[in-house]
């Protein structure tokens, strides 16, 4: 495809992969977010990617996600590899399995879960049952755990990092910050704040996320996270937890920290995490790792998922405008192969509006 000049509304997760992917290919690319500037804040309103545990775990979401998330997980996967090969200050990603965690009281409800994943299809994916001396081989930082399974090939990521480095990598990218988008339409962004006016482009991607509320039903899910920090905890692998309220996870990251997660509460609140829920995932996440005890807590925070009535993400092409959302609790783990489908589709319609356009006498 010849050069274009193209618009993005959003600069979240999709919105820098998009941009720093179309940087790549030789297109102008101008993003808009209302965001201050390109840093985090940490304080429950800019983009759900920055708080995002980036969990990458196609095996363990299907108790929640359609075989489609999980097909578009595992290519993801591959691509994410590729992706933070080539970007800067090479960010954390790792892709050494996950283990998944129940006590005693709970093999009801991990057989339960373990029975709606892939367990019976004889693949190397498939989760693989270990005793207590095949998890202490591997995991010696665990004691409590009463039953484990290994989720083979699941991965993590560092989400800051990586958020950082597409926005820093993306070369010739115009950012406008503090500009918000009010409306899209084929080939244009009607923009407020800086910059404030309508915008042509050749074409314009829509990943506003919650923002697009006015044109998807789009709901936002509350999810809370405990940033903590143990020198020498040991755990090398991301594990899940069996709990009866929450989805717990804890992940490694470089630097000795852990991020401990995520609540899943249907509510648009984005006011400071809950004492609840922080005892609750602190005390679940303590019951198999003792010695969180010592940890200090760097960070609690909180943001909003966006949700589509049925969960699933979409993928919207007109020509003139692509449209992404709905990533829900899986953005990290379908991104890279989400988009890739959106620019085939989007290359595609493009090549016959100028077939089309050729046609006209
Ligand atoms: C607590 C929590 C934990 C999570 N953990 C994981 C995980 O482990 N693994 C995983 O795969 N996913 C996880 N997610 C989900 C993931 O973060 C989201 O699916 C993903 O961030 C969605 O990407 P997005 O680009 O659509 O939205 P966002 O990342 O939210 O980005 C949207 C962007 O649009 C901007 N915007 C809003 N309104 C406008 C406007 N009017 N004009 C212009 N720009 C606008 C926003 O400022 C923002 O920068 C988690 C989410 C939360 C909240």
């Amino acid at each position: 495809m010849a050069p274009l000049h193209l618009g993005i509304a959003g600069a979240g997760l999709l919105g820098r992969l998009l941009a720093w992917t179309l940087a790549r290919q030789g297109h102008r690319v101008e993003v808009f977010d209302p965001a201050e500037g390109p840093e985090p804040r940490f304080d429950g309103q800019g983009a759900a990617g920055f708080t995002a545990a980036g969990l990458l775990s196609p095996l363990a979401e299907r108790d929640v996600a359609s075989e489609r998330i999980a097909a578009l997980g595992w290519r993801s996967l591959e691509r994410w590899a590729a992706i933070v090969e080539a970007l800067p200050g090479a960010p954390f990603f790792a892709c050494r399995g996950s283990l998944l965690l129940a006590h005693r009281g709970d093999l009801g409800a991990a057989r339960r879960l373990l029975a709606r994943l892939p367990s019976a299809d004889g693949t190397s994916r498939a989760p693989l049952p270990l005793d207590a001396a095949a998890l202490a081989r591997l995991e010696p930082a665990l004691h409590g755990g009463a039953h484990a399974w290994l989720l083979p090939g699941e991965g993590q990521i560092d989400a800051v990092q990586v958020l950082r480095a597409l926005q820093a990598a993306a070369s010739g990218v115009r950012w406008h910050w503090g500009a918000r988008v009010d409306a899209v339409e084929p080939g244009a962004l009607h923009v407020a704040g800086g910059r404030a006016g309508r915008h042509a482009f050749d074409a314009v991607f829509d990943v506003r996320g919650l923002g697009a509320r006015g044109e998807l039903p789009l709901r936002g899910v509350r999810g809370e996270t405990v940033w903590l920090r143990l020198p020498g905890h040991g755990l090398t692998r991301p594990l899940r937890l069996l709990h009866p309220r929450h989805r717990v996870y804890l992940a490694p990251r470089p630097g000795d920290v852990l991020v401990l997660g995520a609540s899943e509460i249907e509510s648009e609140d984005r006011s400071e995490v809950s004492l609840r829920s922080a005892v609750e995932l602190m005390a679940a996440a303590h019951s198999v790792m003792p010695a969180l005890q010592e940890a200090r807590i760097l960070r609690l925070d909180r943001n909003l998922r966006p949700a589509l009535p049925d969960h699933e993400p979409r993928v919207e092409v007109v020509p003139g405008r692509v449209r992404i959302n709905g990533l829900f609790r899986h953005g990290w783990l379908i991104a890279p192969a989400l988009i890739d489908e959106a620019l085939a589709e989007w290359a595609a319609c493009e090549r016959s509006r100028a077939a089309a356009a050729v046609a006209v006498p």
